[in-house]
């Protein structure tokens, strides 16, 4: 017997499924979340996010929450590394320290990239704001402490059988589509899906704390410390704020992970160990603070073999696992939900056929392999800068200890170490800076109609993001105007509507799209883009600077803010032209 009809499951309440619920809502489209523990994450993991994720955020009304309860931009300007914390004449002494992100608003590609800047807010902070506006804009259709113990399905829809954990009673949800955002642990395990790729590459263990570190630290404009230990060769800790009021040295919360090799397991496995070896390696002997949750985590990086199974989708961790070196996962979840959610909507609304669905997997698959590489590349190169630094697991802590120190010899040894050295560190950009990992995917398959022109080269495909309208790209963002009013590009129209831009002679593409759009039952905004002419006016050239589709061209943006078709010309019959291109990225009859 079936308890309860609904279009869309969303199975787990973590970044992934709530986001996906509040897309879903946004889109209209009826929709159940159920999530297994009785409360959002009680560990605080993600924290970083990213400008993408953020315009997602804002599309549904939740940036703004996430903005004010998280980091200021004064106190995540930065990364640095020091030489230990307390605990000798050295400890605390600045070895590097390096511009992360947009510098605070500092580095102008990244103002220039977003309406969003960057956040910093810790999954604990961050998911109870999401759940708070999942619900506002679904009452009654989130349910926390309900886990999802069995699936089925069958051509026309997915059966799910749920536990209340609550009061242990179990009901039958039958639904057209299911969202697996269960981080992995049941839905992809019930349909035979494997996770193949690297496991334990590294031990963590991360301590969540209440403490006063101020004493010790400096630089608030710093918000991930990476301390090198001499008296641990081959080892460093990483402390992290985690507010809640301040976030700079005199952060109330904090969070520290240690990593160690597997082979030194024996000297973590109880949480007395692992709060010794922590005083001992913040060098602070009576170190008493009020310890909220110690978790033991692997470095891994695993895809799923598949994220589409008939009408079940995996999203977030549930299809990719890697370390948090790069703040990828979270943010890669928001981006799955991104990709999947309108598809879903507008097959659910009959707007689009089913095959639309076919295209989440060769969409996200290669961002899901590249943020893989790119996190465990960024967590390696860790180890790479404590090699550099003189910190070896086969030297002796004085060696290690005499190694660094030469950093701040004033003759010729100190400036060879200096010059040495400074290269290492300087790559680690790539995780802090990793601008295009963030903007530079590229929607590969049939929901996107390639013109034919050639990637553009990129002399540095992790950092530099070049915006540009090439189909499968994300929409550059630009500030227009018209009469009295500011909009980001992205928002000139709303987030379930589809954007047909033109240039400042395209108004035959305009009416033609309008035409197209209300003749497929999908929400539409057409208008031209110009610095002097146009329905909306680009008045620092930001846009026309970089839509290479000229006066008289245009681009069809898909509701995910995804370039789905380019035209340069108006060559030929508009209507016949854009319907042909929705038919085909709509996967209808034309
Ligand atoms: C120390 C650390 C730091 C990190 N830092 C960052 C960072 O800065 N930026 C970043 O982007 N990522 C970071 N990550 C990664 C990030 O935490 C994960 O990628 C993210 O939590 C994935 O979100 P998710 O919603 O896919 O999965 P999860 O957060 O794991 O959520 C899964 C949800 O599903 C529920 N669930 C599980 N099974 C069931 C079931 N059978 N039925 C119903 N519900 C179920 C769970 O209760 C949970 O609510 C970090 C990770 C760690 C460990």
């Amino acid at each position: 017997m079936i308890d309860v009809h609904v279009p869309v499951l969303v199975v787990g309440g973590g970044g992934a499924g709530l986001t996906a619920s509040m897309l879903l809502s946004t889109y209209g489209v009826e929709h159940l979340v159920v999530s297994a523990m009785p409360t959002t994450s009680v560990l605080p993991k993600a924290h970083v996010l990213q400008q993408r994720a953020m315009e997602v955020l804002r599309d549904v009304g939740c940036a703004q929450r996430v903005y004010q309860a998280g980091t200021p931009r004064e106190n995540m300007s930065h990364t640095a590394w020091y030489l230990d914390v307390a605990g000798s004449d050295f400890a605390g002494r600045l070895i590097s320290k390096m511009e992360c992100w947009d510098g605070g608003g500092a580095d102008p590609a990244w103002v220039a990239a977003s309406p969003c800047r960057q956040a910093n807010l810790p999954q604990i902070r961050l998911e109870p704001l999401l759940k708070q506006r999942a619900e506002e804009l679904n009452p009654g259709g989130v349910r926390f402490g309900n886990e999802l113990v069995a699936l089925e399905q069958d051509d026309s829809g997915v059966v799910a059988t749920i536990t209340d954990r609550g009061t242990g009673r179990q009901y039958r949800v039958r639904c057209e589509y299911l969202i697996g955002a269960d981080g992995g642990r049941t839905v992809g395990t019930l349909l035979g899906v494997g996770m193949d790729g690297l496991r334990d590459v590294m031990r963590t263990v991360s301590i969540h704390m209440s403490a006063d570190l101020s004493p010790w630290l400096h630089d608030p404009e710093v918000l991930i410390r990476w301390i090198v230990h001499t008296r641990y060769g081959g080892a460093f800790s990483v402390l992290v704020p985690m507010g809640p009021d301040s976030w700079g040295p005199d952060s109330e919360e904090w969070v520290v992970h240690m990593n160690f090799p597997p082979e030194l397991e024996e000297q973590f496995d109880t949480d007395e160990k692992v709060l010794a070896v922590m005083r001992d390696r913040l060098g602070i002997p009576d170190f008493d603070p009020k310890v909220h949750m110690i978790t033991r985590w692997s470095v891994e990086g695993l895809l799923a073999t598949t994220t589409t199974i008939g009408r079940v989708f995996l999203v977030g961790d549930a299809a990719h696992r890697h370390p948090p070196t790069g703040g990828l996962g979270l943010n890669s979840a928001i981006h799955d939900v991104y990709n999947l959610c309108w598809k879903i909507a507008h097959v659910a609304q009959g707007k689009a056929g089913p095959a639309l669905l076919s295209t989440y997997h060769p969409e996200r698959y290669p961002s899901f392999a590249r943020n893989t590489q790119r996190s465990i590349e960024n967590a390696l190169n860790h180890l790479a800068i404590i090699d550099a630094l003189g910190v070896k697991p086969d030297l002796d802590a004085e060696t290690c200890h005499d190694n660094v120190l030469e950093l701040w010899d004033e003759g010729p040894v100190g400036h060879e170490r200096r010059v040495a050295v400074a290269g290492v560190l300087a790559s680690q950009s790539m995780e802090f800076k990793e601008h295009n990992v963030e903007y530079g995917f590229r929607a590969e398959s049939s929901a996107v109609l390639t013109d034919g022109t050639p990637e553009p080269v990129n002399e540095d495909d992790v950092r530099i993001y070049q915006p540009g309208t090439r189909p499968g790209s994300p929409l550059p963002h630009a500030w227009v105007e018209r009469t009295g009013e500011r909009r980001a590009l992205r928002e000139v129209a709303p987030p379930t509507h589809w954007m047909l831009m033109a240039g400042e002679d395209g108004a035959a593409w305009c009416a033609a799209a309008v035409t197209a759009g209300a003749a497929r039952g999908i929400d539409l905004a057409a208008f031209r883009v110009g610095h002097v002419g146009g329905d909306w006016l680009d008045p620092r050239l930001a846009f026309v600077r970089v839509h290479e589709f000229g006066r008289s061209g245009a681009i069809l943006v898909r509701p995910d803010r995804v370039v789905a078709w380019r035209s340069f010309t108006p060559d030929g019959d508009p209507l016949a032209r854009i319907g042909a291109a929705l038919d085909r990225v709509l996967t209808r009859a034309g």
